[in-house]
Formats: C-alpha cells, sequence, structure tokens
C-alpha cells in the first residue's frame, strides 16, 4: 500500500473485499484489491475492479429536500421529529417503521436499531437484507441456536469437494468463486457439484451439474440424509454428544425422500446422477456446502437451509478446517444488520426479542425508557401495513424498495398514500426517492467511515477517502440528530464512528461468559486511533480469542438450550404458488455479471453496463418455439401480480417450464422492465423472505410495429417509444426501443428524438418505405452526434462498432460510408460484443484469436489478457472456444421434464 491509498472494502457483495482506493491528481479514483485483506488477497471482480467508474456527482443528493424543495438540515430535521413525535403520540410505536439497508454500516444500523426498539419502543424495522439472506439466518438459529456461519473462506480450498446450492457464485461472489477456480486449479481432486435449475456460469468448472426441479432442493438432501444413515456414512462420535433431533428428521426424511429413484424422480434429475453425488458427499470428508440466493428465496427456505445443515451435522462435518454449511449472503453488510438486530424480529447484539430478560439488559444498557416486547413486521408484511394505513411513518434508509420488493406495484402503492416517506440515500432519482416526502442526503462509498461484516463473519474497516460532497451526512448522525431532537439526546450523542463501535462491542458482552456467539467484548475499548487502523478480523473477538475466531461448533458448543446442534424434521414443500395452464412457466430473478442491485451504482459505469444492456428474460427452445418467441425479439413477462418487458434470449441453459429475468432494472433505466412488478409475495412463514426463484408466469410475444435503437451524447427522452431500456456507453447514452405506432413521417419524428432541429448540424438518412428501415445520422463539425436505426425487426446493425465511432473527433470517408449500413470499413477496429470488461476485450476479437490459433482460455489470456484480471469472463470465454475452437470441457446437461 502507498502513501496515496486509503484502505477499504467493496461496497457490493458479502465476501467483502479488500480495496485500496486513491484520488488522483485529476479528481478521478482508482482502485485495485488488497493484497492484504484475507477475503480477497488482492483481487477484485469486474465490479470492484469499475468502482472508481461510478463516482457521478450529477446523480447526487446533495442537499435536504423537503416536499422537493431544498431545506436546511435544522428544518428537514425538525420536520421529521416533529412528525414522529406526533404519530407516536397519536397512534404509539407501531405506526412508525424504519426500513434500512445492507448497504448500511455496523454503526448506522446500530443507532438505527437502537432508536426504534429502545426508545421509539416498536419492531418494526426491518431490511432488504430480508429479501437475501433471512432463511439462513433462521435455519441457523433453530440448528445452531445462534445465527452464525460456522466456518470461513480458507475452507474452500481446503475441501476436497464443494457443493454449490442454489449459488451462481461466478457472477454473484465471484472473488471468492475465483478462489475456488484456482483451488481446483492447484488441487485438481477438488470435486465441485453445482444444484441449480439453471446452467450458470459456475456450472463451468463444475464436475457435475444436478438441474434439479425448482424447489425440489429439500427433497434432495433429505435424501442425501437417509442414504448418509442407511450407508453407515455418520459420524456418532459428533452426532451422539454433540446434537439432538436426529430421529425425528430421519423419520420425515424417510416419509418424503425413500430412495434414490423417489428422489431423482422428484427432482427431474436421473437416478444415476443423484445415486453419484450422494456417493461422493458421503465418501468424502472435507466438504463445503455453499448456499445462497437459491435456496433462501423460497417460501420453504428456511426449511432447505436446515435440511443442508443437518447433512453436515450427521457427518460431524462442520466448523473443522475444509468442511461446513456455509451460507454466502449477498450484501456487504448484511451480516453487520444481523450483529445488530436490523431486523424485525431480532434484538441487538444477538439478545433475542422473545426473551423478557434479554429485553431487560438491553434496556439497561441502552438506559432506554421502553423497550421492543415483540417482533415487528418484516419486509412484504411491512409494506402492506403502510398501504393498509396502519404504518403513518415510513424512514426508509439507502435502498430502493420501490424497484426490489416483490409485487413491487403494491409497495409503490403503499409509499404513494403513506403519511410521511423519508428517504436517506446519496442518489437523487430512484424509483423510491421519487415517492419521498423528505429527501435526506447521505454519504456515499469513499466518503463514509465504519465497519462491515462479510459472509465469513469478518469485520473491516470501510474507510472515506473523499470529502462529503454538499451538503451529505452519515446516516448514523442523522438518526442522531432525529434521536436527540426526539428527547433521547444522552443516548444518541456520539462523537464519531468509533463510540457507535465501541456501545455495539460492549454491548455484545453484557452477561455473554460464553452464552452468545456474538462477542466483541475484545473490542469493546478501542481507541480511535484504534478503531482506524482496525485490521480485517471474524468474530467473536474476545480477551482469549483477540485475533478473532475461524471456525465454530467443530467440537459441538452450539449455543441451543441443550448445547446441542439441532437436526431439523423438514418436510418439502412445493413453491407456495404452482404453475398452472394460465401461468405454465416457472419464473426465476436473480442478478447479471456486471451490475449490482437496482442499477444506482453499476448503471453509473460505461464498462459495467457494456455486458447487459437491457432486462432480457431467458427461456429454453422448447418453450420459446410454440410460443413464437424468437431471439432478441421482446416479450412481455405476465403474472397474476404485474407485467414487464423483456428481450428474449433463447437458451437451453435454463430448464424447460422455466423462465430467468434479472433483477437490476428500474424505471429510471427502461419504462417497462423491472421484472419485481410481476414477482409473487410469497414469503417464508419462518424468515419471512420472498419467493423470487419460482412465480408462476406467462410469456406473451410483443408485435412492435418497429424495432430500433438510438446512440447519443446526450442523454435524450425515450417517451415516444412504448419500449424503451437505457445504458450508459463510453461518451454516449444507448437506447433500445421498440413502438406500437408507425409515425406518419420518419424523419420528423427521428430529428424530433434527436434534436436536430439546427439547419448547421449535418443529417443523413436513409429511408426505404418498402421494408419500413430507417436510418439517421446527425453530425456536427465531422464528429457523431447521435445516430438511429429503425426496422420492422430486430435485425439491426451490431452496436458495438457505431459506439466506438463516439470516440473520433472526425469521421473519414470510409468510415461515413458503413455508418448507415453500420459495416465498420475493411480493416477497421470491432472488437463486437463486450466480453471481457477488464480489459474492453469483445466477442469479435477473441473469435479472431481463437481462429488464429489460441486455443485455451490461457493461451487467449496470453495473447489479449482477457480472462486473466477478475476472472469472471473465464466461462464466456469457454463457451466460445467450444463453439468455435472445439475445445473440452464444457459443462453439458441433459434436462428431464
Ligand atoms: Fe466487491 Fe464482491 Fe466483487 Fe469482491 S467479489 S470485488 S466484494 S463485488
Amino acid at each position: 500500500m502507498t502513501d496515496t491509498e486509503t484502505r477499504t472494502t467493496c461496497p457490493y457483495c458479502g465476501v467483502g473485499c479488500g480495496v485500496l482506493a486513491r484520488v488522483e491528481s485529476d479528481g478521478g479514483v482508482s482502485v485495485r484489491g488488497d493484497p492484504e485483506h484475507p477475503a480477497n488477497l488482492g483481487r477484485l471482480c469486474s465490479k470492484g475492479s469499475a468502482l472508481g467508474d461510478t463516482f457521478d456527482s450529477s446523480s447526487r443528493l446533495l442537499h435536504p429536500l423537503v416536499h422537493g424543495q431544498r431545506a436546511t438540515w435544522d428544518a428537514a430535521l425538525g420536520l421529521v421529529a416533529g412528525r414522529l413525535r406526533a404519530v407516536l403520540d397519536r397512534h404509539g410505536p407501531e405506526a412508525v417503521a424504519f426500513y434500512v439497508s445492507g448497504q448500511l454500516l455496523t454503526e448506522d444500523y446500530y443507532v438505527a436499531n437502537k432508536l426504534m426498539k429502545g426508545f421509539i419502543g416498536g419492531a418494526n424495522i426491518d431490511t432488504n437484507s430480508r429479501l437475501c439472506m433471512a432463511s439462513a439466518v433462521a435455519g441457523h438459529k433453530r440448528a445452531f441456536g445462534t445465527d452464525t456461519v460456522p466456518g470461513c473462506y480458507e475452507d474452500i480450498e481446503r475441501a476436497k469437494l464443494v457443493v454449490l446450492v442454489g449459488s451462481n457464485a461466478a457472477w454473484c461472489h465471484p472473488v471468492l468463486y475465483q478462489r475456488l477456480v484456482q483451488a481446483k486449479k492447484d488441487h485438481p481432486e477438488l470435486r465441485v457439484v453445482l444444484i441449480d435449475p439453471r446452467r450458470t456460469a459456475s456450472a463451468d468448472i463444475a464436475d457435475a451439474h444436478l438441474a434439479l426441479r425448482p424447489g425440489t432442493d429439500a427433497v434432495l438432501f433429505n435424501g442425501l440424509l437417509v442414504h448418509l444413515a442407511d450407508h453407515d456414512e455418520t459420524n456418532p462420535l459428533f452426532v451422539e454428544p454433540h446434537t439432538e433431533g436426529l430421529d425425528d428428521a430421519l423419520a420425515c426424511a424417510r416419509a418424503g425422500s425413500p430412495d434414490i429413484e423417489g428422489v431423482a424422480r422428484a427432482c427431474g434429475l436421473g437416478p444415476a446422477q443423484v445415486a453419484e453425488f450422494f456417493a461422493l458427499f458421503a465418501r468424502t470428508e472435507r466438504v463445503v456446502t455453499l448456499f445462497s440466493q437459491g435456496v433462501n428465496q423460497s417460501s420453504s427456505g428456511t426449511d432447505k437451509v436446515n435440511s443442508i445443515i443437518n447433512c453436515h451435522l450427521l457427518t460431524g462435518r462442520i466448523g473443522r478446517p475444509g468442511m461446513g454449511p456455509f451460507s454466502l449472503t449477498g450484501q456487504p453488510n448484511a451480516m453487520g444488520g444481523r450483529e445488530v438486530g436490523g431486523l424485525a424480529n431480532q434484538l441487538a447484539a444477538h439478545f433475542e426479542l422473545d426473551f423478557p430478560a434479554h429485553r431487560a439488559l438491553v434496556q439497561e444498557f441502552w438506559r432506554a425508557p421502553t423497550i421492543a416486547s415483540r417482533p415487528g413486521l418484516k419486509a412484504v408484511d411491512l409494506f402492506r401495513a403502510v398501504e393498509a394505513g396502519g404504518i403513518k411513518v415510513l424512514w426508509i434508509m439507502a435502498t430502493n424498495p420501490a424497484v426490489s420488493l416483490p409485487d413491487s406495484a403494491q409497495a409503490r402503492r403503499a409509499l404513494e398514500q403513506c403519511e410521511l416517506v423519508i428517504v436517506s440515500d446519496c442518489v437523487r432519482h430512484t424509483d423510491t426517492t421519487r415517492y419521498a416526502h423528505v429527501l435526506l442526503p447521505a454519504l456515499g462509498w469513499g466518503e463514509k467511515d465504519g465497519t462491515v461484516t462479510n459472509s465469513e463473519r469478518r469485520i473491516s474497516r470501510q474507510r472515506a477517502f473523499l470529502p462529503p460532497p454538499g451538503e451529505a451526512r452519515p446516516d448514523w448522525w442523522m438518526v442522531c440528530e432525529v434521536a436527540k431532537r426526539l428527547g433521547f439526546e444522552r443516548a444518541f450523542d456520539y462523537a464519531n464512528a468509533a463510540a457507535i463501535f465501541r456501545e455495539h462491542a460492549a454491548l455484545s458482552a453484557v452477561a455473554n461468559g460464553g452464552t452468545r456467539a456474538f462477542d466483541l467484548s475484545g473490542l469493546a475499548d478501542l481507541s480511535d486511533e484504534a478503531y482506524a487502523a482496525l485490521a480485517p478480523l471474524q468474530w467473536p473477538v474476545t480477551a482469549r480469542q483477540s485475533k478473532g475466531t475461524a471456525r465454530l461448533f467443530g467440537d459441538g458448543g452450539f449455543f441451543t438450550a441443550s448445547g446441542r446442534g439441532r437436526f431439523v424434521a423438514v418436510t418439502p414443500r412445493p413453491p407456495a404458488h404452482a404453475t398452472n395452464k394460465d401461468f405454465p412457466l416457472a419464473l426465476n430473478t436473480g442478478r447479471v455479471r456486471d451490475h449490482w442491485h437496482t442499477l444506482t451504482r453499476t448503471g453509473l459505469s460505461a464498462r459495467l453496463s457494456a455486458h447487459t444492456h437491457e432486462p432480457y428474460v431467458e427461456i429454453h427452445p422448447d418453450d420459446a418455439r410454440p410460443l413464437g418467441l424468437a431471439e432478441g425479439t421482446l416479450a412481455r413477462i405476465e403474472s397474476v401480480w404485474g407485467r414487464a418487458s423483456a428481450r428474449v434470449r433463447v437458451a437451453d441453459s435454463v430448464r424447460p417450464g422455466t423462465v430467468f429475468a434479472p433483477m437490476h432494472w428500474n424505471d429510471q433505466f427502461t419504462n417497462a422492465g423491472c421484472i419485481g412488478r410481476a414477482v409473487n409475495p410469497a414469503t417464508d412463514p419462518i424468515s419471512g423472505e420472498p419467493e423470487f426463484k419460482h412465480t408462476p408466469v406467462r410469456l406473451v410475444p410483443q408485435k412492435p410495429a418497429w424495432y430500433g435503437f438510438l446512440l447519443s451524447r446526450r442523454r435524450l427522452n425515450a417517451g415516444g417509444a412504448s419500449y424503451w431500456a437505457m445504458a450508459r456507453g463510453r461518451g454516449l447514452w444507448r437506447y433500445e426501443l421498440a413502438g406500437d405506432d408507425l409515425p406518419q413521417d420518419w424523419a420528423a419524428a427521428a430529428r424530433a428524438a434527436l434534436c436536430a432541429h439546427d439547419e448547421k448540424v449535418e443529417w443523413i438518412e436513409y429511408f426505404d418505405t418498402a421494408v419500413r428501415r430507417y436510418r439517421a445520422a446527425r453530425l456536427t463539425d465531422g464528429q457523431l452526434e447521435s445516430c438511429i436505426f429503425i426496422g420492422p425487426d430486430p435485425q439491426l446493425p451490431p452496436r458495438e462498432w457505431l459506439a466506438g465511432l463516439f470516440a473520433l473527433n472526425q469521421l473519414d470517408a470510409p468510415t461515413r460510408a458503413g455508418l448507415l449500413t453500420g459495416t465498420p470499413p475493411k480493416g477497421a477496429p470491432d472488437a463486437g460484443r463486450p466480453i471481457c470488461a477488464c480489459f474492453g476485450v469483445g466477442e469479435k476479437t477473441l473469435r479472431a484469436a481463437i481462429a488464429g490459433g489460441c486455443a485455451s482460455v490461457e493461451a487467449i489470456g496470453a495473447r489479449l489478457k482477457a480472462g486473466t484480471h477478475c476472472g469472471s469472463c473465464v466461462p464466456e470465454i469457454k463457451a466460445l472456444l467450444a463453439r468455435d475452437g472445439g475445445a473440452k470441457g464444457e459443462s453439458r446437461i441433459a434436462f428431464r421434464r
């Protein structure tokens, strides 16, 4: 690390990579992976590598706004506190709610939870982490008596078998996946099994892919439990002294998953595949089972989690090097939120809201006037209560529920009619800020200061390296200022984030003595200087374990009442809503490689927007054919709850009967692609986590009168199109368009859309009325300003070469000649569709290299550098090699209906 670099942590996923950030002389920010951070050891994925691209002052919320008008902090906070006080006096604490976020720092989270549960006296504080890992929390608590991940990342490298269940780690936890890739290279005997209905990028290194029927994970793991028991592959030395409940769990599993044939039938797999997986799991001592949203986001997510944990308990493969069930969290600080009680059914510091003695301890520690006495509403129910009018004031911090909640139209209705919506965010315009009565400007990444905890319980510092923009302030400061105005000055009088952290750590030590796994007693006396310098470490951190704790439960020591790990009897349930004749396809939602959540940050980066630039829906060819859905056309995804439009991708990577759509797009980037509108709001009865992976839908082909695209240096209004999706390019904006109405006069319509009224502007145009093709380009002083391509179908020129012309000061004659056909002159660079985000290598360049003799990923890396940095594009490079070069090794899966 150099003197000019700041050591901090990536704000995206739960891997929690260390980042070294530097402000350059031109004010830009450059980043590199921190070689000393134990989570990433110097690596960053495409998203982390592009963090420097995502600072955009024009998108920031810089001042408090009240009803859209700029206000002073004092006025805005006074209004918030005044309205809160009035509602509390009139309607009580349950009329107030906070909806917070895994993007908050632990210190922000801590004071928000303290204000709600100890001083307002309700528990209506829930977090968007409810949407991604609440089932893992509930499963952990049932099995271990504590929400504690037993192992650490190093276990993945020390395992002999890694099972990925419902986890596309290659795209969603890329650096961890790259550690797995490297481990497999170093230890070729390491086996990887992917269990996922979809053939995701994570199938790339899988020795086997079990493309099971959606929702049948618990059937499979129940079957595995029975198999292990029946084949004497158990660990009685662990099970007998350290666990309880095996008989019930086994009886339940036997009832539902009697034999391999039955399991295979129920899961839609081949019996040989199932038998092979069971045998591999049985004979391999060092097994890590990584699971994430594919397991958690289900109306039976908690049971699925426990069905996995059961198999690890039975074999005693937990908390020892190279083994254990491992929940991968989605967000950078989902784990920190769990520590402080950011979920409506938790207290703080892993105290239990349901235990009167715990409530009393926390109340006394906080010297609080009250304490919530029962769990609050979980995310989906919380927004229902807002719509029903029971919740009058809602404070949303650092999240975008109008996009991310299931049945998002319901969330929007709730926000529409809520008496007071307060949103604290660093972004001015989101689908959610649109509904805010009060907007409070928050610090963003690089400006704020505090801690986050990653998936392996590792606490790392996020450090500021930029000054606060405008009047933006830390989230914790806003919460404390409101608390003080409510009359709680003493309890919220913190000098800085370090003071909050010390209190958080001290609370974890209260009446602990080893009774709660979450224990930061070893950090309770950190000085400000020591907090500033805090190195990443895993909790628990106590006087005895001052360097943290890598693993728990290897020798038992669970936190249940009996101290034993609990087997949970699991009766598998199908998804809450079955497909039917009207809605015959099961919609699965998830992430794409280079985007994060609702695009508020990654959507600012041209580099990250290039790989996937508009919403899409993947459908199996067998399902696409009878519906008349062809590649590149548009489809409407319709469910009982709502609809969204997306580009059709026909792909055999999804199972027949299922479709996949990314979760990211919102109304800022498309007029119709927000998939949350269609997602069903069913939740798990224990965890409250929504079923994002299984919504019955139908796909309806859209038949627009025209398709088109538009590239422009300036951001334009695409409102005239019935479908549009916008993405940032390098020095341009890119719009994909379609329309239901044919304009009378294309030239006039295009000039209006491109604002080409100036006579001095050069206007090149082509119109073939017979086939309804229209193309035009606008140039100023020989430089391309914008171009538009319209046709009766989606067969339009590739955009990449045209987009590259925006970097030129002048278009030469051969380039102008090819402009309206979209054809580069001979010899002109045309990389094609972007594949490698880190080095900007496109598909055409890669295919040329393959044609020129590059026969392996390594050879391509040596020639083009593609795939040599973050590694996220390697599965796509391998697919190109397999297609063009006949390379071996691409995963192949046969689907069974
Ligand atoms: Fe950031 Fe996650 Fe990528 Fe690491 S893997 S750089 S934490 S997005």
